[in-house]
C-alpha cells in the first residue's frame, strides 16, 4: 500500500487526506469540485498550523504531508495506480453506486475499495462491482484527524484478506481498528442513534428541556457532551437520514424517528450547519464551543 486515492475533499475527506499524507502515504485527493478541493486543501493547512502551535509536528512535517497530496477533478487521472481508494463523497445511494461502478472499470484489478459511509449497505456497493470481495467499509469519525477509531465494516463478500490488510494498514495511521459486520447502522450508529432518538422522544413528551437532558447526560454519564447537542453537530437531517435506514432495513419499530425530529428537518433546523436545532447557534456561537471541543 502505497498510493492512495481519496474520493471527495468535503468534510471527512480532507480528514481521510491528512491522516494518509501526514503517515508518508501518496494521496490523490479526487472531488468533482474544485472549489471542494481548494476547500479541502485549505482545511487541512489549517489543521496542520494548529498541530504545529500544539507543538505537535513541526513545519517540515506540515510541507512533507502537503506535498503528499495531488487534487484532481478528474477520477481516472485520480485512481488509476492507486492501491487503496477510500471514497467519501455525498451519502447518496446512486451517487456511491455509480462511483463504485467506475471504479471498478478504471482502478488496478488487486485495488482495495474502501467506502466512508455512515449508513449504506456495504454489501449493496460491493454488489455494484466485479471486485465485491475487494469492497469494504472504513468508517472514519469526525474529525478525522483527531478521532481514533475506525469501523471497519465487512461486506457479505469481503474477504479475509482484504479485512486484515485494512485493520493492518488502519493501525499504521495511529487508528484503532474495529472489525464489525453489514447490517443497519453498523455498530456506532446503532446503538448511538437510538440513544439520540430517544432523548428528542424524551424533550417531545415534556420529561425535560434540552439544557436538563444534555446535563444528564454530560454530569450523570460522563459524556463528552449531551445527545441532543451531539444531534446538532452531526446535522438533525443526517440523524433523520440514518434512523430510516436502520428502520427500513429492521423493519422494527423501535428505530422509527421521533415525530419532533421529522418535524424539524422539514422545518430546516438542521443544527450547527443551519445555524439552529436543539441550540440556537446565531445569538448563542455554541457551534464553536461544541466544534472547540474536539480540537
Ligand atoms: P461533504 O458534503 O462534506 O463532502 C462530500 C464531498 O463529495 C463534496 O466535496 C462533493 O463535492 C463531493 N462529491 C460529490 N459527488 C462526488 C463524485 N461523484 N465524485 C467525487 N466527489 C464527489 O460530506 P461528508 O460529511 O464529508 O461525508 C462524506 C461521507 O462520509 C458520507 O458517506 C458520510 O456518510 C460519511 N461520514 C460523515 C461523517 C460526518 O460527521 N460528516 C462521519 C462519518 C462518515
Amino acid at each position: 500500500m502505497e498510493q492512495i486515492a481519496v474520493i471527495g475533499a468535503g468534510t471527512m475527506g480532507n480528514g481521510i487526506a491528512h491522516v494518509f499524507a501526514q503517515n508518508g502515504y501518496k494521496v490523490n485527493l479526487v472531488d468533482i469540485s474544485q472549489a471542494s478541493l481548494d476547500k479541502g486543501m485549505a482545511t487541512i493547512t489549517k489543521n496542520l498550523d494548529r498541530m504545529i502551535s500544539k507543538e505537535v509536528i513541526d513545519g517540515a512535517k506540515k510541507e512533507a504531508t502537503l506535498s503528499n497530496i495531488t487534487t484532481y477533478t478528474n477520477l481516472k487521472e485520480g485512481v488509476s495506480d492507486s492501491d487503496l481508494v477510500v471514497e467519501a463523497a455525498t451519502e447518496n445511494l446512486d451517487i456511491k453506486l455509480k462511483i463504485f461502478k467506475d471504479l471498478d472499470e478504471v482502478c488496478k484489478a488487486e485495488a482495495i475499495l474502501a467506502t466512508n459511509t455512515s449508513s449504506i449497505s456495504i454489501t449493496q456497493i460491493g454488489a455494484a462491482t466485479n471486485r465485491p470481495e475487494k469492497v469494504i467499509g472504513m468508517h472514519f469519525m469526525n474529525p478525522v484527524p483527531i478521532m481514533k477509531l475506525v469501523e471497519i465494516i465487512r461486506g457479505y463478500s469481503t474477504s479475509d484478506e482484504v479485512t486484515e490488510t485494512i485493520m493492518g494498514l488502519s493501525k499504521k495511521l495511529g487508528k484503532t481498528p474495529t472489525e464489525v459486520n453489514d447490517y443497519p447502522g453498523f455498530v456506532a450508529n446503532r446503538i448511538l442513534m437510538p440513544m439520540i432518538n430517544e432523548s428528542i422522544e424524551t424533550l417531545y413528551n415534556g420529561v425535560a428541556g434540552v439544557e436538563e437532558i444534555d446535563t444528564v447526560m454530560k454530569l450523570g454519564m460522563a459524556h463528552p457532551m449531551g445527545p441532543l447537542q451531539l444531534a446538532d453537530f452531526i446535522g438533525l437531517d443526517v440523524c433523520l437520514s440514518i434512523l430510516n435506514v436502520m428502520y427500513d432495513g429492521f423493519k422494527n419499530p423501535k428505530y422509527a424517528p421521533c415525530p419532533l425530529l421529522v418535524n424539524m428537518v422539514m422545518a430546516g433546523k438542521l443544527g450547527v450547519k443551519s445555524g439552529e436545532g436543539f441550540y440556537d447557534y446565531s445569538e448563542s456561537r455554541k457551534a464553536e464551543n461544541v466544534s472547540a471541543q474536539f480540537k
